[in-house]
């Protein structure tokens, strides 16, 4: 963890030196297939732009970001909706996946690139966490990217890693990298507020606002997935409980919030979320 010190002097006799201390942090920022599809799949653009504008700000006030972005399959099957004939399933990811993931990752370089961020794509499989060869790889890509203020823009390499050789989704991609990185905070985000204590469009349900380390959530899961994504919150609270218990702390909030990730960073008590506390 490191810390941004800013010196003012005032132009009288008197000088002040005026110290504003602020934390700055590695942050990895999962953001969910529903959070960047509209309604009819295809890429939000608008809502991709306002994330960006987040990142963006986070940056300029010295937290260093690493971005788990889902989304290439939506993208890519909106994208190729004249296809008729019917695809298994293997050929559709692969076929979407790669047409998509050009989509997306050129949408984010022009947006960035409006703020001078330089980004780079990093396309990987589960063997690049385990494998010791490969991790070492991974790790050093992270690290020479990191060190160049080059923001990471990571996501699954769908067009070749099927089957076992799956992550479960990207919540687990996010986690795992959020751990490599050696990030202080994973935000992941998705298209509902956090954990509710029950389903949540029934009123009854209370949104949990503060999860305890060893705190049982298994009651309070729906198993009910996303239409967009692979994950839901089954695979969230798994990938958050253990990511906290590796030192990092964990919050599940939704993206579709405007100005969401300023809000969790600047005023989190007032901001809809669930928080693994670490
Ligand atoms: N890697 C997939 C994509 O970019 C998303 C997987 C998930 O939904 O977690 O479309």
């Amino acid at each position: 963890m490191s810390f941004l010190i800013f010196f003012c002097f005032s132009k009288g006799a008197k000088r002040y030196l005026i110290f504003i201390i602020r934390q700055t942090m590695r942050i990895t920022i999962k953001i969910g297939s529903n959070v960047l599809t509209r309604q009819d799949g295809s890429l939000d653009v608008t809502r991709m732009s306002a994330l960006v504008d987040q990142i963006a700000e986070l940056r300029s006030q010295g937290h260093e970001i690493i971005l788990v972005s889902s989304g290439a399959v939506a993208s890519g099957r909106s994208e190729l909706k004249h296809i008729q004939h019917d695809l298994d399933s293997v050929d559709q990811r692969q076929l979407f996946s790669a047409v998509g993931q050009a989509k997306l990752i050129n949408r984010y370089f022009e947006l960035f690139r409006e703020y001078g961020i330089p980004v780079g794509q990093v396309l990987t499989t589960k063997e690049n966490f385990s494998d010791s060869e490969h991790r070492k790889n991974q790790e050093n890509c992270m690290r020479v990217m990191l060190e160049n203020s080059v923001l990471p823009i990571v996501n699954e390499n769908d067009t070749v890693s099927v089957t076992e050789l799956m992550f479960t989704d990207n919540d687990e991609l996010s986690g795992l990298m959020a751990q490599m990185t050696q990030s202080q905070m994973l935000i992941i985000l998705s298209n509902i507020d956090g954990i509710y204590t029950g389903d949540p469009s029934d009123p009854e349900s209370r949104l949990v606002s503060i999860v305890k380390p060893g705190k049982d959530l298994s009651d309070y899961i729906q198993t009910k997935k996303s239409s967009a994504g692979r994950g839901g919150m089954q695979s969230k609270s798994t990938v958050a409980t253990s990511t906290a218990a590796a030192g990092i702390s964990v919050i599940i909030a939704n993206g579709k919030r405007d100005d969401i990730l300023l809000k969790l960073m600047n005023d989190r008590d007032n901001t809809p979320c669930t928080e693994f506390l670490c």
